[in-house]
């Protein structure tokens, strides 16, 4: 009897390698509209080939990161119109990093931060932008570029006056942060700016589903965006191609408003857009329940950015 158990699990794990769950909603993760939170133009291609390649996907929404190196992103925004999620920071916080080290990332007096802000507030009073992003607070990883690396405290001043102005329009904040730098800052800042959504943009490298958890169960205005959390990124934390880890699922359907789906086509990876949806559609959204599907695919992106 034993050995009749042993050889019928010795099979099942042969039938289903890694396999945690079923993927029950196959034609809708292939049909239903992305709204990608994480499109970087890093690779100089410009607004038409993004353009383009969401067209061709079926993302009717994408951005929340920032621009590219021809593009700010309000041209962006221009380009795109209500498509494009602009952001605002980024290219000024590399910028600063480039010409001040470090240090300059606290220092609310450089040049480059007093005209960000100064075009903030009015971007912001136009309707044009809602937040923040991408701000690379921790990114020192072997998988960053090692020239942009930096570990900064989230509580900088020019940081905090980033989530001070998003609370003042209802906004939001995406930053990059590895786990590694402790949850004491997310929290704290989190806590002072409620109405700011933070978005941890890859849903805060390093961390377990466990932790993410505990923090999403201590602040309501933490959010995660699963960029780069799949095989193409050779990552694999949250999903591969077997499906997303069990604990990874049990999460996102206990916190089915908090996620969000994005590619994160940087390093090279813009010429496989499509392929990074793809690996959304087929390894990670398929395995949700109907209406978590909807919410993580797009339904929250409308209501965190309020798309249309
Ligand atoms: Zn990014």
């Amino acid at each position: 009897m034993k050995r009749l158990l042993a050889a019928i699990l010795m099979f099942l794990s042969m039938v289903a390698p890694g396999r945690t769950a079923e993927a029950t909603n196959v034609e809708l993760a292939r049909t239903i509209s992305i709204a990608d939170v994480h499109m970087h133009l890093y690779g100089g291609k410009g607004s038409d080939f993004y353009l383009t390649r969401m067209t061709e996907n079926n993302v009717q929404w994408a951005g929340a990161v920032g621009g590219g190196p021809k593009d700010s992103p309000l041209d962006i925004k221009s380009a795109l119109g209500h498509k494009y999620i602009a952001a605002l920071g980024q290219t000024e916080f590399f910028a600063v990093l480039y010409t001040a080290g470090e240090k300059g990332l606290y220092d609310l007096n450089n040049p480059i931060f007093k005209n960000l802000f100064d075009q903030a507030e009015q971007a912001f009073q136009a309707g044009l932008v809602r937040g923040f992003g991408e701000i690379h607070i921790n990114n020192i990883s072997p998988f960053s570029p090692s020239r942009g690396q930096r570990k900064i405290d989230l509580t900088s001043p020019v940081v905090l006056k980033m989530f001070e102005l998003s609370q003042k329009y209802d906004g939001f904040v995406q930053i990059h942060t590895m786990s590694n730098s402790g949850f004491d800052q997310l929290l704290s800042v989190s806590a002072k700016y409620p109405r700011v959504r933070l978005i941890l943009a890859h849903c805060l490298p390093g961390a377990m589903a466990d932790e993410i958890d505990e923090l999403f169960k201590k602040r309501s205005n933490l959010i995660c965006d699963l960029s780069a959390t799949g095989p193409i990124h050779k990552n694999q934390r949250v999903y591969s191609v077997n499906g997303p880890k069990k604990e990874w699922i049990d999460l996102i359907e206990k916190h089915p408003t908090r996620f969000m789906v994005g590619t994160d086509p940087c390093c090279g990876l813009d010429d496989q857009y499509s392929g990074l949806i793809s690996e959304i559609r087929e390894h990670l959204l398929p395995y949700l329940k109907e209406p978590t599907l909807r919410a993580v695919a797009n339904g929250n992106a409308r209501r965190i950015f309020g798309l249309r």
